[in-house]
């Protein structure tokens, strides 16, 4: 099969190319984490590489949780300590920013659905309210119209950082291994009592899908690694 390869401004001296291996990269366009698939430069002793959706940034962008704001797309943050209104944490690097309503997103997370729908249970965003870091609302969380659950988008981000420190990065398998998953999602969650195997059956499959899309992998590949691995 023929490599898919094309430039980035970003790096005009060579070309990437997609590429998959089920190991962890720092992504040099938004600065944040990665996992599986990535448009890597090939070139000597160059190891540039970019997520997916920093390789093909458009200019402009919506989402359906902000209605009312265009995103202009930038390579870098507005201001220095621009945090981002999903995850909650610093962006260094490229960004989708609304200046009419004060917004910031990692392009990462503007690929978080508004609503996901897993094994029939219905999650929806909401937006956390808050006034810190001067700005007068942030923070996502995925709720359940059934109430059952709600999942901090930062808390998520969190989780993936901590299963890096476990896995140390050497052993390739590991470093994505999300250990005791059950006690993360009970500290981020934890409201009701008795949960049946359903409960963490779908806990799982949506945890799994969002950190997969936070991870820049939309494909499967990730997916089923890592299902496999908190199962
Ligand atoms: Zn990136
Ligand atoms: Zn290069
Ligand atoms: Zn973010
Ligand atoms: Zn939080």
């Amino acid at each position: 099969m023929e490599d898919i390869k094309a430039y980035h401004p970003s790096h005009p001296e060579h070309q990437l190319v997609l590429r998959s291996f089920n190991k962890p990269y720092d992504c040099d366009g938004c600065r944040e984490r990665g996992f599986g698939s990535r448009y890597r430069c090939e070139s000597n002793d160059c190891d540039y590489v970019l997520h997916e959706s920093c390789m093909f940034n458009s200019q402009t962008a919506t989402h359906d949780f902000y209605p009312d704001s265009t995103f202009k797309f930038s390579y870098k943050p507005r201001s220095c300590g621009t945090w981002c209104n999903a995850c909650e944490n610093n962006i260094n690097g490229f960004v989708y920013y609304c200046e009419d309503k004060d917004l910031d997103l990692h392009p990462c997370c503007l690929n978080l659905k508004n609503k996901m729908v897993i094994d029939g249970t219905k999650f929806k965003l909401t937006e956390k309210k808050r006034k810190s870091k001067g700005k007068s609302t942030g923070g996502w969380s995925y709720e359940s119209k059934c109430n059952k659950y709600q999942f901090h988008v930062h808390r998520i981000t969190e989780m993936i950082y901590e299963s890096w420190k476990i896995g140390n990065c050497k052993d390739e398998n590991s470093s994505l291994s999300l250990k005791n998953p059950e006690l993360r999602l009970r500290r981020s969650s934890d409201r009701g009592s008795s949960r049946g195997g359903k409960y963490w059956k779908v806990a799982k499959i949506f945890l799994t899908a969002v950190v997969a899309i936070l991870l820049g992998d939309p494909t499967v590949v990730l997916t089923t690694t890592l299902f496999n691995l908190i199962t």
